[in-house]
């Protein structure tokens, strides 16, 4: 062989070398700083009784976006709200289609329910008692909240460049069961004996040559630290504003998991709040400084609206009786069905639209996002029922219509059970039911995205 020959011999290999080297897949991410920029109400709480008055530090949404070696894209937006209501999500979803083709299956759109961000227009509306004025501006909000959504998604889709994907698992002890038995029945308070789920799952973004791009990691607990008048992102958004000090240049994002009946406990101060931050944080990065399961194969996602029964609807009397009620709650959403029914319509019996999300990421890790305000039952049945799949569950994904509670926490009562229905304005608690349904639904769609297990 001439020398010539040998050279090109070289470049054909320096050619083909780094195509074979080259991680398959791609990630894009984009932010966006969605503090509102002038005094408005805050979500989840019912005492709020003035608007917000600055802030501790920003509110985003975060998009990352993944493509697989067959160019099958997934894109989760995370962002520092209470609740996504299906009217924006849908709204959000259409848009992202018309312009960039993305199905909705490929969407997942979560909160980290943070209580210290803004009202979101339909969502949790008859807890608040809002002066007047209030609601157009929670409706321009939301116009602008729908917007910066829609162009941080098609923002990180254009932003996709080749990335290596791993995945890990990581812990953190402060979720406490906050479901607290008493005489008088299920309270909030602290149940350490109740259950919980301690893991947080990590998805770490590389750049070809392994230097960190994202993180994204998830918790199932209440992000209730704080009921401060400055906007925050409570505990997760001081877990990713430490993240993102550590890491220069890199973006944390974080989704809630089904936290529905835990609380960071102990709670009610900045310190605490940031204490709790710093020790999800702290998990994260024990995780970013082992080796990591890399995330090899292809991506799937399915997409099922499930219709979830209620139990039994109240009567018009018991309506017109809950008119004089003391509670603000209970007569607004008495005076909206009672409207319904003197204008001749009827209540619907069923929640029509609940969303179950099941994704493939790789071969081998499954990631389910389930709508509502979900108790850790699910995650823990699944996790059961699917033992020996690697497997997130996400809570609050997609639309935050109210709590799901599991068939165990609709017998015991309480607030996650009952009086919180009011607040979410449904007609009635769930029907036991849901949970064998949603379970169902969910392997059914386990099954077709994972044939092979
Ligand atoms: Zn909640």
């Amino acid at each position: 062989m001439n020398g010539k020959l040998a050279l090109a011999g070289l470049v054909a290999m320096a050619l083909v070398a780094p195509a074979i080297a080259e991680p398959a897949f791609k990630a894009g991410i984009a932010t966006t700083v969605i503090t509102p920029t002038e005094p408005m109400w805050m979500a989840g709480y019912a005492f709020r009784n003035k608007p917000a008055e600055g802030k501790l530090h920003d509110l985003y949404v975060k998009v990352l976006a993944l493509e697989d070696p067959a160019g099958e894209r997934l894109v989760v937006l995370t962002s520092d709200l209470v609740g996504i209501p299906r009217s924006l999500a849908e709204a959000v979803a259409e848009e992202v289609r018309r312009r960039t083709g993305l199905p909705r299956e490929r969407l997942m759109l979560t909160v980290s329910h943070t209580h210290c961000g803004p009202v979101v227009r339909d969502n949790l509306i008859d807890m608040l008692d809002l002066p007047a004025g209030e609601a157009d501006k929670i409706k321009a909000y939301g116009q602008k909240l729908q917007g910066w959504m829609v162009e941080t998604i098609v923002a990180a889709l254009a932003d996709l460049k080749p990335a290596k994907l791993s995945t890990g698992w990581g812990t953190a002890g402060f979720a406490v069961n906050r479901r607290e038995p008493t005489p008088k029945g299920v309270v909030i308070g602290r149940n350490p004996a109740g259950p919980v789920d301690h893991n947080v799952p990590v998805l770490r973004v590389d750049t070809p040559d392994g230097k960190l791009r994202a993180v994204l990691f998830g918790y199932a607990c209440h992000n209730t630290t704080l009921g401060i008048y400055q906007w925050n992102g409570d505990y997760a958004g001081f877990a990713q504003a430490y993240l993102e000090e550590r890491h220069p240049g890199v973006k944390a994002l974080f989704y809630i998991g089904c936290g529905g009946d835990a609380n960071p406990l102990p709670r009610s101060s900045v310190e605490l709040c940031q204490r709790h931050g710093r020790e999800l944080a702290d998990a994260v990065d024990a995780v970013l400084a082992k080796p990591l399961t890399p995330v090899a194969g292809t991506f799937a996602a399915r997409w099922a609206l499930l219709d979830l029964p209620f139990d039994s609807l109240p009567t018009k009397e018991q309506w017109a009786a809950d008119l004089l009620s003391k509670n603000t709650a209970v007569r607004q959403r008495a005076a909206r069905f009672l409207k319904i029914l003197d204008n001749g319509g009827t209540i619907d019996n069923h929640y029509r639209f609940y969303p179950v999300q099941v994704w493939r990421l790789g071969d081998d890790l499954l990631w389910i996002a389930l709508g509502g305000e979900v108790v850790i039952d699910y995650n823990l049945r699944l996790r059961n029922e699917l033992a020996g799949r690697r497997l997130w569950v996400a809570g609050y994904a997609n639309d935050v219509m109210a709590y799901i509670p599991s068939a165990r926490v609709l017998k015991e009562g309480g607030y996650e059970a009952d009086s919180s229905m009011i607040y979410y304005g449904m007609p009635a608690r769930w029907a036991p039911a849901i949970e064998d349904k949603i379970i169902a639904k969910v392997h059914e769609l386990v099954k077709e995205v994972a044939p092979s297990r």
